[in-house]
């Protein structure tokens, strides 16, 4: 009996008789990655081991199956179908997913648009927003308690949790007390929006998309939620999103009143998440958009 709960898995459940070929798969932040070939086909292992100081645990890679799982169940965007974590035996642990062959170009931007609207529109919660499981945005916490109220959950579970760690971290009071006075001023941004849950992939990033082989799009490292559609768009400073991209979605997905005034809302906590994990060259961004909402919202 082997010592290797990844071989044993893809060995049995994975319906391979035989692993032909480990190699190993660069470009990750956090974890170790591996391709597995066998005469299944291919997997894509992810390992980490107690000794990586991000790593968060086993609990990483079960809130990324879970993300996964639930995106792959809408049968819209393509994501790679997550088959198996759990612990190994030196302390660390693993996540088996399918492997997907990725193609040279980005993807076409009308496809991305309208798949990624089509999961935000299949992807519904009864439970309100936030997700079964917290995850991680980066390697910052991200807390997804369920809420009925989406304006109650952005501004205690995103903007406020951000605030509260460059409070304690850095002692910035300022942009801590600023950016209260927004929570709790922000309500007018959702006048005449109705706000549905939405299944998001909570950190899509040029390094998150990609395409496949046939050039479908690809989504890849998400940090699901239910929660309103818009707040994809919050890392879209670091995607290129271009006019194709955008009317596809808006397609199926209708732009609702005020769109524009929440933009930065959005932005602001991945802005907060940047200056958290990052430094100080963040905090200018994230002071202006709360400096110019107060400013707008008279608060
Ligand atoms: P990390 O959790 O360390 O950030 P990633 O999820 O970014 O790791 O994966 C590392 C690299 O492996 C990515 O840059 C990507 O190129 C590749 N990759 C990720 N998922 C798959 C997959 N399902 N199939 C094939 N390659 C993958």
């Amino acid at each position: 009996m082997s010592n290797d709960p990844v071989r044993e898995w893809i060995l049995s459940e994975g319906k391979a008789t035989q692993i032909t070929r480990i190699s190993p798969v660069g470009g990750g932040c956090i974890n170790l990655a591996s391709r597995y070939d066998t005469d299944a086909g291919s997997f894509f292992v992810k390992t980490n081991s107690q000794h990586c100081i991000r790593s968060i645990g086993p609990s990483m890679f079960e809130g990324e199956a879970l993300g996964l799982g639930a995106m792959f169940e809408t049968g819209s965007i393509r994501v790679p179908k997550p088959y198996k974590v759990g612990s190994l035996p030196t302390g660390g642990s693993f996540i088996i997913m399918e492997f997907i062959e990725f193609g040279a170009s980005r993807g076409n931007q009308s496809d991305l648009g309208r798949k990624l609207a089509e999961m935000h529109k299949a992807g519904k919660s009864s439970e309100g927003f936030g997700f079964d499981v917290d995850n991680t945005i980066g390697s910052t916490p991200q807390i997804n308690s369920w809420s009925t109220d989406w304006i109650q959950f952005y501004g205690e579970h995103r903007l406020g949790y951000q605030l509260k760690l460059a409070l304690d971290q850095y002692g910035d009071s300022a942009i801590y007390e600023k950016g209260q006075r927004l929570i709790k001023s922000m309500g007018p941004l959702f006048d005449n929006v109705v706000i549905e849950p939405c299944l998001l992939h909570g950190d899509l990033w040029s390094g998150n998309i990609c395409s496949d082989k046939k050039g479908e799009p690809v989504i890849l490292d998400p940090a699901c939620y239910y929660g309103h559609n818009e707040a994809e768009f919050g890392m879209s400073w670091c995607a290129g999103f271009g006019g194709s991209f955008y009317n596809s979605y808006f397609q199926v997905m209708p732009k609702q009143p005020g769109f524009e005034k929440r933009r930065d809302l959005y932005m602001l906590y991945h802005y907060l998440n940047h200056y958290n994990l990052f430094g100080s060259g963040y905090r200018s961004s994230a002071m202006s958009i709360i400096d110019d909402y107060l400013a707008m919202l008279k608060a």
